[in-house]
């Protein structure tokens, strides 16, 4: 497939109605939406607004049986690359520091045995607040576990690289994802990963303690019936934590088409803060919260600058027309997020199963 043709007309599916509600109340959000991210994907694309629950979604989209095309060359999220509990050394000395403090409050939070941790750096963990709030959202705001070893299933987990994070900090971490080459990667590497689809994973209801669904939703056919199915695998009790594009995100009204969040047509479903939150409530979630906003808009101001101008984001070097006015405006979206998480970049959330 070419990438200024259009998708196959044969392999396009026609919804006419919110995937997520079933209103077909709606009006067009962004048109012309085309794949400036991976650029594999042809066609041009329609996002719109569901007039019943805010969310947006793509329509036409590509069929469940052919997305796979526009996944041919796409790196499974890279977060944790940059982010390890054992970084390998030698660390020079500013990094042994924050590193040796911060591991110092995991190892006393959660019983760990994490290398490089100070001795007494968990007295000082307190100082660096906005520090402390990223690694929380790194390690996905897990729970210390409490006497008993706590499942952990990472749902659409690529390669498994937060299993072994999960497992370092004394978790059970097992992992699905679809993707054949991922699961044999992080197989190979030792981890607990399984292949199957979101929904319909096979695994029994009532089994694990946390569920972590990291930039998953946004590719799903059918993420109501994946939460949903979420909240069944949970034990009474447990918790499930989603993060993804915000469609409230500042860099959505800087950027409108070229806004790297959209990313069609792999993101085929974008909530609000506020609409996920409802449909949590609504499959039976307690205790649903929106958490603190931690900075992303330089990546997502970066990428989105380098879309706007035709360039491929992940070209490496200098973001193409880039200058200290956008570094300006990128830190102005974070601040803004810090004050108002509705407005962050991506929206993380949590919801308790009751117990
Ligand atoms: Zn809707």
């Amino acid at each position: 497939m070419r990438l200024d043709e259009p998708w196959p007309e044969n392999e396009l599916e026609t919804l006419g109605k919110c995937p997520v509600c079933g209103s077909a109340e709606r009006d067009v959000l962004l048109d012309g939406l085309h794949d400036m991210a991976f650029r594999v994907a042809p066609g041009r694309w329609t996002l719109w607004r569901c007039g019943g629950c805010a969310a947006a979604y793509l329509d036409p989209r590509p069929a469940a049986a052919f997305i796979v095309k526009a996944y041919e060359r796409y790196y499974t999220h890279g977060e944790s690359e940059a982010f390890r509990l054992d970084p390998p050394g030698p660390l020079d000395l500013r990094t042994r520091f924050i590193t040796g403090v911060r591991n110092a409050w995991l190892n006393r939070r959660y019983g760990a045995k994490l290398p490089w941790a100070l001795p007494f750096g968990w007295l000082l963990a307190g100082l660096f607040s906005d520090r402390q709030r990223r690694v929380e959202q790194l390690i996905r705001h897990l729970p210390p576990p409490k006497g008993r070893k706590l499942i952990l299933l990472d749902a659409g987990c690529g390669s498994g690289d937060f299993l072994r994070t999960a497992g370092q900090l004394g978790y059970q971490a097992m992992g699905l994802d679809f993707d054949q080459e991922a699961v044999a990667r992080g197989k190979a590497a030792g981890l607990d990963i399984r292949q199957g689809s979101l929904p319909g994973t096979g695994l029994p209801p009532e089994s694990v303690d946390y569920i972590t669904v990291s930039h998953v939703l946004e590719h799903l056919h059918d993420p109501v019936g994946t939460l949903r199915e979420m909240y069944e695998l949970l034990k009474p009790g447990g918790c499930l934590w989603i993060t993804q594009p915000n469609l409230s995100a500042l860099g959505l009204t800087e950027f409108g088409v070229a806004w790297r969040g959209l990313e069609p047509p792999r993101h085929l479903t974008l909530f609000e803060p506020a609409g996920l939150m409802t449909l949590l409530l609504e499959i039976g979630f307690e205790q649903v919260t929106l958490h603190d906003a931690v900075p992303q808009a330089d990546f997502y101001y970066r990428q989105s600058r380098a879309q706007q101008l035709g360039h491929d984001p992940y070209q490496p070097g200098p973001t193409p027309g880039w200058s200290s006015e956008w570094d300006a405006r990128a830190a102005a979206a974070d601040a803004a997020a810090a004050q108002d998480s509705r407005l962050s970049e991506a929206l993380t959330i949590t919801g308790r199963k009751p117990a």
